[in-house]
């Protein structure tokens, strides 16, 4: 379904990782792929990962590092003549404020937060468009602690929330240039940033029980659908928040 198209994957930190999931069924259709990695002492971990993909370049770019997103998409530029999608997989908040009340959310976290997790998708946005020629392909992960309360995902929801209003801004800016944006809203799942927020185990296993499909999504899930987000199969979606929960979204309240 991706071949000849190339595109970045932002957010591997492991093989549990979302992007991870992702990265591997891009490849399996048959994308070129660039990964990139946050930090060194992550680097041990991606590099093996991005062998296995086949990236064509393994890039430094720690997204809150406005410099370094500015080089990755230089170097990428020298590397291609144009760029078909973008999966945007990352996000951070300091766990001590993912747990307990909302309320105590302090401004340095707050602003680190939104930075990181929303900001940094419409950066990219940007940079990405210019090497969008024939029009392209933006995902973003989401969590339905965007639309309603979920324990202890605080200043995280409010991120994610900014963040599903950037993907419907961003679609209106970059329709004209047939750059398509959109979100996967997942369930939760098991990665290193899931296990972060305060008793992740209870959320994950509320939702499990309480979902029509009696589980959650698996990475490949997961992936199977950005794969269809950065291909033609989704040519006519845009500005789209796309549940793959296992339609937990849709329950009121669960069966007693
Ligand atoms: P993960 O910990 O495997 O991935 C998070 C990634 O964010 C890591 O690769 C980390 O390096 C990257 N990151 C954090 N700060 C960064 C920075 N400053 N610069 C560059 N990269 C940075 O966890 P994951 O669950 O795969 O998370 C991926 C995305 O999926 C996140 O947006 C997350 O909110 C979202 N999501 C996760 C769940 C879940 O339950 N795990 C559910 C729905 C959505």
């Amino acid at each position: 379904m991706l071949s000849g198209k190339k595109g970045i994957v932002f957010g591997i930190a492991n093989d549990h990782s979302i992007a991870w999931g992702i990265a591997k069924k891009l490849k399996e259709n048959n994308a070129s792929l660039i990964i990139t990695y946050q930090n060194e002492s992550l680097l041990r971990r991606v590099q093996p990962l991005s062998e296995k993909v086949d990236s064509e370049k393994l890039i430094k770019c720690d997204v809150s590092i406005e410099a370094d997103l500015e080089k990755c998409f230089q170097e990428v530029g020298n590397h291609w003549d144009n760029i078909d999608f973008i999966v945007h997989s990352l996000a951070f908040s300091d766990k001590e404020e993912l747990s307990g009340k909302y309320l105590i959310t302090s401004k340095e976290n707050f602003i680190n937060t939104l930075n990181i997790s929303c900001y940094s998708f419409t950066k990219i946005a940007f940079l990405a468009s210019h090497y969008m020629k024939n029009g392209g392909s933006l995902t973003t992960l989401t969590f339905h602690g965007a639309k309603k309360v979920m324990p202890n995902y605080n200043v995280m929801g409010v991120a994610k929330a900014a963040l599903e209003a950037s993907v419907k801004y961003l679609s209106v800016d970059l329709g004209s240039n047939n750059i398509r944006v959109n979100a996967i809203s997942a369930s939760p799942m098991r990665t290193l940033s899931g296990a972060v927020i305060g008793n992740s185990r209870d959320v994950f296993n509320f939702t499990k029980n309480n979902s029509p499909l009696k589980r959650n999504v698996s990475l490949e899930e997961i992936g199977n659908t950005a794969v269809y987000l950065s291909s033609d199969m989704s040519k006519g979606v845009t500005g789209e928040i796309h549940y793959v929960d296992c339609g937990y979204n849709v329950i009121g309240m669960p069966k007693t």
